[in-house]
């Protein structure tokens, strides 16, 4: 494997952790109970830092404070253009301290820090200027209505957004969700993963530095049945976004209508399909597949994780996607050159060993990987899997890692019957030189996104969320506002002169 051996001695990365502590009302403070976490390095399994354990306690007095910042504060009441100034100065920020923030979000989560510095954080960078872009923008309608009336929209920010985001791009999850709910005139009480707290806080101030009034934006670090659950079935809480698996997408929209019926968008699982037809040139393909996998160590809720190859290309498909496989560059983050660092914890990591072990129990065949790389942290040997059936376990599950299962087609109808035959519906890839092949699979796909001979762009306008079990809603792009408004009805009557 690779040519970057498991590194026994990590690289210090080039930053200090400076922020811990809960950020409430605009200041760092202690959790309530005076607990902390540990947040580890996936490198090795050591302790980076105590984090501030958010609770109960914790997520009462980050609403409370969010609400005041609503109610009377001057987010919701300040002009449009100045909430858009503050934001673009955030982005200014952002760029600043690129590679300090790319540096933590690599220590926190193990992605190679070449992405996260030329990549991720310059996006998240891109997102806060999309949205402050559309922060003077948002407005209603003036409605022909039958009678002598004078109706007209307004559009109103909805009030306290609760967030709770995941731990695999943890400053983009954080833009896509505090973007268009800040642009909104909303306020804003996030709850980051318990796997990668260090960075939210670090921006944040940075946000506060750019003039952020304090309350509008409440970051807690904790953990999800304690301090999650408490945002997601807060009687203050207006509005509640997830992005996490499908099963914790289930609870958090429990608590929700349990408690206020607030509303709530779901961005959950996936098992993309990824579709190699037969005219495709097959060394583009077998490289897309592979990004489309192993992107970000394979933990992307969009992850290509069903290659389907037509059957007259499949064997020389198999043979080159074990050699580019093999040839994957894993190695420790920090490194220049790595494609590939470790999974975020051990508990992920353990899974995908697991998920490994039913591959070849169940009768698939290894290609290549199929066991950890290195005796150190939570690497994993990029692994493939062929003669993949629809019904196994690895072509069923969101597994969630380097782990890339090909399945072998014979025509097109069996194909889409095939994609679509999953409890998820978040996105799919189409590799084709034919354009009615093309036509024909994007409207037959119950999918979210489908990305023609390319796959994971994710521009800021472009619209993201999935169909069945994937989720509810948009991020990203003109339809994430809507989750973050409410629309008021206003009618007069009109009176002749
Ligand atoms: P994963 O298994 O990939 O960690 P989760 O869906 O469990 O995905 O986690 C995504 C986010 O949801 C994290 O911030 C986590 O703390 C939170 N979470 C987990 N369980 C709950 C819960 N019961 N209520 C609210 N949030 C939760």
């Amino acid at each position: 494997y690779s040519t970057a051996a498991a590194v026994e001695e990590p690289i210090v990365p080039s930053v200090s952790v400076s922020h811990t502590q809960l950020l409430i009302n605009g200041q760092f403070v202690d959790a309530a109970s005076g607990k902390t976490f540990p947040t580890l390095d996936p490198r090795t399994g050591e302790v980076i830092a105590h984090v501030a354990e958010g609770d109960v306690e914790d997520i009462n007095r980050a609403v409370s404070a969010a609400r005041k910042a609503f109610d009377e504060g001057p987010w919701p009441k300040m002009t449009a253009y100045e909430r858009s100034r503050i934001m673009l100065r955030f982005a200014d920020l952002l760029e600043m301290h690129n590679d300090e923030i790319a540096a933590l979000e690599t220590w926190d989560n193990g992605k190679p820090y070449e992405q996260a510095a030329k990549a991720e954080i310059p996006m998240v960078a891109r997102l806060f200027r999309y949205y402050a872009g559309w922060a003077d923008k948002i407005h209603g309608l003036t409605v022909p209505a039958d009678g002598q009336h004078h109706v007209q929209t307004l559009h109103e920010p909805i009030g306290v957004a609760g967030q709770i985001i995941p731990w695999n791009f943890p400053l983009l999850m954080y833009a896509w969700k505090v973007g268009p709910a800040l642009a909104c005139g909303n306020t804003v009480v996030i709850k980051t993963a318990e796997q990668t707290p260090l960075s939210a806080f670090y921006v944040s101030k940075l946000f506060h530095e750019a003039g952020l009034p304090e309350g509008v934006l409440n970051v807690v670090s904790g953990f999800g049945p304690t301090a999650g659950a408490a945002l997601a079935s807060h009687m203050n809480v207006d509005k509640l976004a997830f992005t996490g698996s499908t099963d914790t997408g289930k609870v958090v929209l429990e608590l929700a209508a349990r408690s206020n019926l607030k509303p709530v968008t779901l961005e959950l699982g996936g098992k993309s399909p990824f579709i190699v037809c037969e005219d495709a040139d097959v060394d583009q393909a077998v490289e897309l597949a592979h990004f489309a996998l192993f992107f970000n160590q394979g933990q992307c809720c969009c992850a290509g994780s069903r290659t389907y190859v037509h059957e007259r290309i499949y064997d020389e498909f198999i043979e080159k996607a074990k050699a580019r496989a093999i040839k994957r560059v894993v190695g420790d983050p920090f490194r220049g050159g790595i494609e590939q660092g470790p999974q975020v914890d051990s508990e992920q990591f353990e899974k995908i060993l697991r998920y490994i072990r039913s591959g070849i129990e169940s009768g698939a065949t290894l290609e290549a990987g199929g066991d950890r790389f290195g005796t150190k942290g939570y690497y994993i040997q990029p692994t493939v899997f062929s003669n993949v059936k629809d019904d196994m376990l690895i072509a069923k599950d969101e597994i969630f890692g380097p782990v890339q299962s090909i399945l072998k087609f014979k025509d097109l109808g069996e194909v889409i019957h095939r994609a679509n035959s999953t409890r998820y519906g978040l996105a799919a890839g189409v590799f084709t030189q034919n354009i009615d092949t093309a036509n024909i699979l994007t409207r037959a796909l119950r999918v979210g996104t489908v990305w023609i001979n390319c796959f994971d762009v994710f521009d800021a306008a472009i619209p993201f969320g999935g169909y069945k079990m994937s989720g509810h809603g948009r991020e990203k792009g003109i339809y994430s506002l809507s989750n973050y408004l409410q629309v008021k009805a206003v009618v007069t009557p009109l009176k002749n002169p």
